[in-house]
């Protein structure tokens, strides 16, 4: 339990539904072993209330907040700045009451996506260096195009976007096209249903994420690959799901010999680590949390 005293900084969670996220947990406990005198609350806040919400981290002084549905795609339009990964792929999930050279906090608020930001450092803390690399990203959705754009701009050489022909398939084009415009990343956008393509780009690959929700509930017995042929040994093989641990696709990919098969866990974990850098300027030490939140 937080000391809470006169002095105690606020940093927010604007979301509708919220009551269910596990966010503060995991940021109290990062600002107390950092020594931070710092809370995170979450608020229930909907697109209507958004402005009087962003407005409020101004006034009340507020390091900043993390947002989540529905607010991602719109909390920009109340913004002072926006970080170009999170303008590219149109969402937001860290608002930062930016600092002046006392370190006072100045009413000046930027937007960051850490999603993408916290996948890419998962990766690169199990030793996994891809710049260069080539990805095949089953989705098109928020994690996707976080994963897509902060993964191009960081040096991916190829991204093959994959999708089912629903509402989502058309936003995979957009992001395709706003890679290719913008960073040094050649991206193309196929059909999930076209399975000899698919197999065919993953055998190229050097990285596969499922970024669909896919594999968890009430998808938990279903996988977006039809068998664990499509899988290469050395393929790097990655789920944003966390919940069950270890999804169908991930178990297809172990089945089929591959060694590095990673849930969404350690994504979901530096998100937010880097959320609290960003609003604190303190790097969490990792091991301490992974063993408090019980992630191995
Ligand atoms: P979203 O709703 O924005 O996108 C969903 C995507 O899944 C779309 O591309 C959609 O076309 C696709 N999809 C939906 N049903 C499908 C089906 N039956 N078959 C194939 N594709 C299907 O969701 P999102 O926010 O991008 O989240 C996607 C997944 O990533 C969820 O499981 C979410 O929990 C997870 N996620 C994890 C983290 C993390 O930190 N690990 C962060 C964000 C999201």
């Amino acid at each position: 339990m937080p000391n809470i005293s006169g002095h105690t900084e606020l940093v927010g969670l604007m979301a509708y539904p919220i009551r269910h996220t596990k966010s503060p947990a995991t940021h109290n406990l990062a600002y107390d072993i950092n020594g931070d005198d710092v809370v995170q609350l979450a608020f229930e806040v909907d697109n209507d209330s958004l402005p009087a919400a962003v407005e409020s981290i101004r006034a009340l002084k507020m390091l900043g907040s993390n947002i989540s549905m529905p607010n991602k795609t719109v909390v920009h339009r109340y913004l002072d700045e926006v970080d170009e990964a999170a303008r590219l792929c149109g969402a937001i999930n860290t608002v930062v009451n930016l600092r002046d050279e006392n370190g006072r906090v100045t009413g000046k608020l930027k937007g960051y996506n850490t999603d993408g930001m916290g996948y890419w450092q998962a990766m690169s803390a199990e030793g996994i260096d891809y710049h260069g690399r080539k990805l095949v990203l089953i989705g098109t959705g928020g994690a996707a195009a976080a994963i897509a754009v902060r993964g191009a701009l960081d040096g991916l050489s190829e991204i093959q976007l994959f999708n089912i022909k629903d509402d989502f398939y058309s936003r995979g084009e957009g992001i395709a096209a706003t890679i290719n415009a913008h960073t040094g990343c050649k991206a193309a956008m196929n059909d999930l249903s076209d399975l000899a393509l698919l197999k065919a780009k993953m055998t190229e690959a050097d990285i596969f994420c499922d970024a669909t929700g896919v594999g968890m509930d009430p998808m938990e017995d279903l996988s977006n690959i039809p068998d664990p042929s499509y899988f290469r040994k050395d393929l790097i093989v990655t789920d944003t799901v966390y919940v069950p641990s270890e999804t169908v696709m991930m178990k297809q990919a172990k089945e089929a010999g591959c060694t590095k098969v990673l849930n969404g866990m350690g994504m979901m974990l530096y998100q937010a680590l880097i959320a609290i850098e960003l609003f604190t300027g303190k790097a969490t030490p990792v091991d301490y949390m992974k063993e408090k939140l019980g992630i191995c």
